[in-house]
């Protein structure tokens, strides 16, 4: 195929012009020979230290020997330097000892190498907003308020509930009522100046609430509140009038006001104003927003 995969590797610089680049590159070390390793696995399963799984947004905790997601290319494990105890302390070394084929390797090393190419394509990612600042809606307080990235992998089968919608609450239940609240982090100039629409959000917040309702069935009740409904993708909008019609999602026009625990029960209430002026509160058991690019 001609394509060569360097994983764990930074960009340092690059210099030259278009149609010759010279691009020089950090590899950090894998501790884990890759022509070795056949992802059976065996490491992470006797590795004894926990740490916070980014890839799941800390929704649970993985091993300091892993395999990022079970679709990673190549399927190679990998020790996490900064935790792992033998890395640090000297001590452990399970995964050496239990790994069939040899392959752990705490010997290697930081390599530097320039590569010398044509062109160079940046495909730099993002940060997700954080929505701790908004005391109103009290994302940093109430468990079952959730970013919608926490929900994407509560919703995946290879997400911590295997796509089994719970709470995160103590009480693990299956919500009955879930709210989305749209433009969090975006279009806002008063918090968190961010003007931009991030162009996503109205679309995956639809997919989500249509998501939930297969894996929950149609008692499921989904609400989302948004400012403007932004389906401008080819048949993005007989999506979201499918979702409206056909699955019975809610859309309704609001920039919800603030939301309030009930009681002890770790249900949430929201206030907002309709389109006609009326203030309402209405009790949901679980809340997900969306965000933009920051
Ligand atoms: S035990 Fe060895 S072969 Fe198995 S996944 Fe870990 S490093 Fe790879
Ligand atoms: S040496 Fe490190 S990666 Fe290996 S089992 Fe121990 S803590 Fe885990």
């Amino acid at each position: 195929m001609n394509i060569e995969l360097k994983t764990l590797s930074e960009i340092g610089k690059i210099k030259g012009q278009a149609g010759n680049f010279k691009v020089e590159l950090i590899r950090h070390p894998r501790y884990i020979d890759e022509s070795l390793c056949i992802a059976c696995g065996l490491c992470a399963e006797k590795c004894p230290k926990k740490v916070v799984d980014h890839y799941n947004v800390g929704l649970v905790k993985r091993k300091s020997a892993f395999v990022e997601y079970p679709q990673a290319v190549p399927l190679k494990y990998c020790i996490d330097g900064d935790s792992c105890i033998y890395i640090q302390k000297g001590k452990c070394g399970a995964c050496k000892k239990f790994c069939p084929t040899g392959a752990v390797d705490f010997d290697q090393e930081e390599t530097a190498e320039t590569l010398n190419v044509g062109s160079v394509v940046l495909a730099p990612g993002f940060t997700p907003f954080d929505p701790s600042k908004f005391d109103h809606y009290q994302y940093a307080k109430l468990p079952n308020v959730i970013t919608s990235m926490e929900f994407e992998r509560i919703l995946s089968a290879s997400g911590p509930t295997t796509g089994h919608v719970i709470r995160q609450s103590k009480d693990k239940r299956e919500p009955k009522k879930i709210a989305w609240f749209q433009c969090v982090g975006s279009r806002d100039m008063n918090r968190c100046d961010n003007s931009h629409c991030s162009s996503v959000c109205c679309m995956y917040a639809i997919k989500e609430a249509v998501v939930a309702k297969e894996h929950q069935g149609d008692d499921l009740d989904c609400a989302v509140f948004y400012m403007d409904m932004r389906t401008h993708g080819k048949d993005f909008e007989r999506f979201y009038e499918n979702a409206r019609e056909k699955h019975g999602v809610r859309f309704i026009r609001s920039r919800v006001h603030s939301v309030t625990p009930v009681g002890d029960t770790d249900d949430l209430e929201i206030r907002y104003v309709t389109d006609d002026g009326e203030l309402k509160t209405e009790v949901f058991d679980l809340r997900s927003w969306t965000w933009p690019n920051a």
